[in-house]
């Protein structure tokens, strides 16, 4: 069971971040802003995937005008995703942001920080210091070490965050993103440390679906498991929909997601198995496609070290040569041939339902 760390909770129209609520899953609108009718479908469709809140980037006068259009239609909280100008930001803090980003790496004038936080203040939206390492002027240069690196992301960070404290506002959420997986791992163990801010965690630039999934995997991951983060985003070169599957596979690995849908256990298989489980664990899986509720199945290639391993599915097949054993809760109920056994398993399904 995994121990959250006790952070402030900061609200997000009706979605809340910061422990003990749920992990909130983000992602970011992909095509542009001033292009209202594609990028209301890419929130619709992120929304449905299981998004709780959208990003969307403004970065231009015409986007701020589009952003309070898009804001209107939808439901989903969203945020505004600001660089370089203080101008935007306020602009979609006053069409309805639920809460915008800020780059401190590119945002510094403290003036305009404090406009910003007067209108965040006076709107009640949220907002970001999402710190990049790459946005980070002393950072630019390659050969800056990595021990180096950590310290002056915390320590742009600490500057902005200071500056949102003496200006009496709390509603913050932090950031510290890199390619890098072990340098985010760091600076988020530092931030946790030393704030009790909300953290957002994500790679930035994490690559095509394929390689981004195995970075994020492992950097958010880690430090989910550590009780660190209270809202990711997984960065994929593609389509948005794909950040929040992932991101919902990892937080089901960790039992940080509890969807309303069947979990499969399949066993790695070894040399005791006797039948091809693959291929049964994919008929399993096409009837579990349309059974909604948090249930867990189990298949298992053998009867040796199958049932012990499901013990706690609320169904299991372990299977023999020729035939396989139904399992409820642990129990043994039924032996059917290796031919009936999908048949046998939906049969018990539908008596789980009831
Ligand atoms: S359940 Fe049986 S077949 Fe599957 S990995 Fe374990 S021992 Fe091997």
């Amino acid at each position: 069971m995994i121990k959250r760390r006790k952070t402030r909770v900061v609200k997000v129209d009706s979605v809340r971040i910061g422990s003990p609520w749920p992990i909130v899953i983000q992602s970011m609108t992909k095509v542009a802003t001033s292009d209202v009718a594609r990028c209301l479908r890419q929130v619709r469709r992120l929304a449905s995937a299981g998004c709780s809140v959208v990003r969307i980037a403004v970065p231009t006068k015409a986007d701020s005008v589009a952003f309070a259009k898009i804001v209107e239609k939808v439901s989903v909280p969203l945020i505004a995703d600001i660089h370089f100008s203080a101008a935007r930001a306020i602009e979609a803090i006053e069409a309805g942001a639920a809460k915008i980003r800020l780059n401190p790496g590119n945002i510094k004038n403290r003036a305009d920080i404090l406009r910003i936080i007067e209108s965040a203040k006076a709107h009640g939206a949220a907002v970001r210091i999402g710190v990049n390492e790459a946005s980070i002027r002393d950072l630019k240069k390659a050969d800056v070490p990595a021990g180096k690196r950590v310290g002056l992301m915390l320590k742009e960070m600490t500057k902005y965050v200071r500056l949102f404290e003496k200006a009496g506002f709390s509603d913050i959420v932090l950031s510290a993103k890199s390619a890098d997986v072990a340098r985010t791992i760091e600076v988020n163990r530092q931030i946790a440390e030393k704030f009790s801010y909300p953290i957002h965690l994500g790679l930035t630039h994490a690559g095509l679906a394929e390689d981004a999934k195995t970075a994020s995997a492992v950097a958010i991951g880690t430090l989910l498991a550590e009780g660190i983060g209270d809202t990711i985003r997984v960065s994929v070169a593609g389509d948005s929909v794909q950040e929040v599957l992932i991101a919902k596979e990892i937080l089901k690995s960790l039992g940080l997601y509890k969807p309303n849908k069947p979990e499969l256990i399949v066993c790695p298989t070894c040399g005791r198995c006797q039948i091809d489980v693959v291929k049964l664990a994919r008929q399993v899986k096409r009837v579990l496609k349309d059974v909604n509720r948090p249930i867990r199945v189990a298949v298992m290639g053998c009867v040796v070290n199958g049932p012990g391993e499901a013990a706690d599915a609320d169904l299991a097949i372990c299977a023999a040569k020729g035939r396989g054993f139904i399992y409820r809760h642990g129990r043994k109920i039924k032996t059917v041939s290796a031919n009936k056994l999908i048949a046998a398993l939906s049969i018990e399904l539908k008596g789980l339902r009831h």
